[in-house]
């Protein structure tokens, strides 16, 4: 017999049963759950209790499941492991201040996933399975969800080539998978990066644009030697000149210019970053003047120098909005003021007054509460 029951908000996390949401729960046998220690920041970093998980075969997607988290089979021959077809978001959500959960965005996430992946040769996913996925694991796993105001439960989808095939080609078989866990941004005081004149992160007509996992291995060797010179980031120029400015790590970046949010255009060589775009709009709403456009390095030097760039900084969903404290050109290091209340901090307050307040002027949460789900036996 089917029977309705309330999965908000007390979750027998420690019984096992078949639940039917939108996708059909085996919950896990045991919780590694300390709710107080999440929910207080404490515990950041570690997987949460379940994961959602989907195949893909024959042309087709079948019906995912949320089950205990846990190792994945796959096949050593796998084609992912090999060849990197391999396409991955990463997306948050945040418990409000009313005792309800958002996930930012979760349609513009899934829409870069697919644009990722067309790039990749792979299958793209249903909104639905997408969003049933992210929203499912959220539900169950809840209490995983930590307190603001900069923590967040982190949400990784991703999906990898699984047949098991030698050669080189183009995969038949998938699996889609949701993972998560409470994080906490890295990063509290502005960063030092370095402006990347020999190394490339992406080059016209290659990847740059796909959150592809070939990308991050590539950029790690030249953001190691960043770091041993004792900066934090990489700042990305273009590969066929070195000349402008592209990104940073996992964050696109904005410069204040002249009072002027300026940030690079988007291209095949840059991550179309939802903090970005959603950054770009607010500033519109606050009255702050925005404009994609080129800035080349010497202007950064020169701007910097001159007082007309009075602010830089990352846009990503790891860190929200992350000040640039000082930027590495050819050896000399620029020091960008400290702004009080400048245009970083009026951003990130945004960001958190829709992310953990209960306003949602532009529609972007994804609220997950009160669900009713069908239970089996
Ligand atoms: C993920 C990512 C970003 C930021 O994108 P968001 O959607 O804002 O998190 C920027 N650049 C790169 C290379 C990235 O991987």
């Amino acid at each position: 017999m089917l029977n309705l029951v309330d999965l908000w908000p007390p979750w027998p996390t420690q019984c096992s049963r078949r639940l039917l949401m939108p996708l059909p729960v085996d919950l896990s046998s045991s919780s590694r759950l300390d709710a107080a220690a999440v929910r207080s920041g404490k515990l950041t970093n570690v997987p949460s209790d379940h994961m959602a998980i989907a195949e893909y075969s024959h042309g087709e997607w079948r019906k995912g499941r949320i089950q205990a988290y846990r190792p994945i089979p796959m096949p050593p021959f796998a084609l992912g492991l090999h060849y990197a077809q391999i396409v991955f978001e990463g997306m948050k959500a945040y418990r409000r201040t009313d005792g309800s959960i958002g996930v930012f965005r979760t349609e513009r996430h899934h829409d870069r996933f697919n644009r990722s992946l067309r790039r990749m040769c792979m299958p793209e996913v249903p909104y639905e399975l997408f969003a049933d996925a992210i929203h499912g694991l959220v539900a169950v796993d809840h209490g995983w969800v930590p307190d603001g105001p900069d923590s967040a439960l982190y949400l990784r989808p991703f999906m990898i080539a699984s047949e098991e095939r030698m050669g080189l080609k183009v995969a038949d078989e998938y699996l889609f998978i949701v993972i998560a866990g409470p994080f906490r941004p890295l990063f509290s005081r502005p960063l030092r990066i370095k402006v990347e004149r020999e190394y490339v992160r992406a080059a016209p007509g290659g990847t740059g644009y796909a959150k592809c996992a070939g990308n991050y291995a590539a950029a790690m060797y030249p953001t190691k030697l960043a770091q041993q010179d004792g900066y934090d980031q990489i700042l990305w120029t273009d590969a066929l000149t070195h000349s402008t400015v592209e990104e940073s790590g996992a964050t696109n970046v904005m410069f204040v210019i002249d009072g002027t949010v300026v940030t690079p255009p988007l291209t095949d060589t840059i991550l179309d970053g939802v903090t970005r775009a959603s950054a770009l709009e607010i500033a519109s709403t606050l009255g702050i003047p925005t404009v994609e456009r080129s800035v080349t390095v010497d202007e950064l030097r020169d701007g910097i120098r001159s007082g007309s760039i009075t602010e830089a900084f990352g846009v990503g969903t790891a860190a929200s909005v992350a000040p640039i404290g000082s930027i590495g050109i050819d050896g000399v290091d620029f020091e960008l003021p400290n702004v009080p209340n400048g245009v970083a901090q009026q951003l990130k307050k945004a960001f958190a007054d829709i992310r953990f307040g209960n306003e949602d002027p532009y529609g972007w949460m994804h609220t997950i509460s009160e669900r009713s789900v069908k239970e089996t036996v």
